[in-house]
């Protein structure tokens, strides 16, 4: 008889509210060891694989993530890459949605899954969403066919769905539903049975070996549009020294004021050789400039189509395009097209 391969999984803990305790004296919540944080969920012995954990030496709160950290988290998976079929990061909530991105483009030819979860509330808390989501987290993580894991991309749990990482965003501080993927349907929904979204998910096609591109740059800006934006405030942003890559949100389906300042200032920029690409500020929905006078000029001057990408995993991208050294066409060819299923062809 054929011996049942039990998953292997590694819990990585870079810190956040899931394991962390109210400072004594002052009452704010600092992150704590990890330890008592697998003590406080006996239940992980009764699921059906193999748990090993790693920790941060320093557990954060996931507001003081920097590149690094996110290089800390990428270069863990590839030292462990051949020993565990799944990977499950403890992150904290606020910028979890900008890591999954960060990490779905470093990761080239991932076939495994690496899930991304946290909490709202401490493990330690009676009513906390913690222990829902670290358990499911672990199962999707372990989830096989034919011998082979069904998630093989970078992904969020949190309160009962898996959504692909590059398409999420934070919506709320204060409920435990607190992800949105707004221009892309859940890859699995946790009810009495996990219900997987088999036809959307990524699937290694080529047995080419894991890459892990750890290069950023992070001489960048993201500049969100207002009614009242100011010329001089803009013109100084955009001559910031070294500065080499803006995201640029826009109103609606990526429209912009068409005033001859505004538009002179971000045609000498791109002419300058800073790539600035057209994100929309509203939370569902796609940059389609050409659709209204007010996008049309924006289309001429050479503004890169963020499609329908998140502003988290814009700058994401950017960031880490920009680390690949590319020339000016490459870099907008491959900024337009999906790396990683971030956004809509
Ligand atoms: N401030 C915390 C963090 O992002 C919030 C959380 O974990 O949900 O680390």
């Amino acid at each position: 008889m054929k011996a049942i391969h039990k998953p292997n999984i590694l819990l990585i803990y870079t810190g956040g509210t899931i394991g962390m305790i109210k400072d004594a004296d002052t009452g704010a919540l600092k992150a704590f060891n990890f330890k008592k944080l697998i003590k406080g969920i006996p239940e992980l012995k009764l699921l059906d694989c193999n748990i090993e954990t790693v920790s941060f030496e320093n557990p954060i709160d996931s507001s003081n993530m920097q590149i690094t950290d996110w290089q800390k988290i990428a270069v863990i998976i590839e030292e462990k890459y051949n020993d565990f079929d799944g990977f499950v990061v403890l992150h904290g909530s606020d910028t979890m949605s900008y890591s999954a991105s960060a990490l779905s483009f470093m990761f080239e030819n991932l076939d495994k899954p690496v899930v991304f979860t946290g909490s709202q509330l401490p493990i330690g808390d009676l009513r906390t969403d913690a222990k829902e989501n670290l358990i499911t987290a672990i199962q999707i993580a372990s989830l096989q066919d034919n011998g082979k894991p069904v998630i093989q991309e970078v992904s969020l749990y949190f309160e009962y769905k898996l959504y692909r990482g590059n398409r999420t965003t934070k919506i709320s501080a204060e409920h435990f539903n607190a992800f949105t993927s707004p221009n892309f349907p859940e890859l699995v929904e946790s009810g009495v049975h996990l219900k997987v979204n088999n036809a959307i998910l990524l699937k290694q096609k080529t047995t080419k070996k894991l890459k892990v591109n750890t290069s950023f740059d992070d001489n960048v800006l993201i500049l969100k549009l207002f009614p009242g934006i100011n010329k001089t405030i803009l013109h100084s942003l955009l001559n910031t020294p070294n500065l080499k890559g803006v995201i640029l949100e826009t109103y609606g389906s990526g429209n912009a004021p068409m005033e001859n300042w505004f538009i002179s200032e971000i045609e000498n920029a791109i002419q300058r050789g800073l790539h600035i690409i057209n994100v929309t500020q509203c939370s569902g929905g796609s940059v389609l400039m050409g659709t209204y006078e007010t996008s049309t000029q924006l289309k001429e001057i050479g503004l890169i189509s963020g499609k329908n990408i998140t502003t988290e995993a814009a700058i994401a991208k950017l960031m880490y395009l920009l680390g690949q050294n590319m020339s000016k066409s490459e870099f907008k060819t491959a900024f337009e097209t999906p790396l990683r299923g971030e956004m809509n062809d």
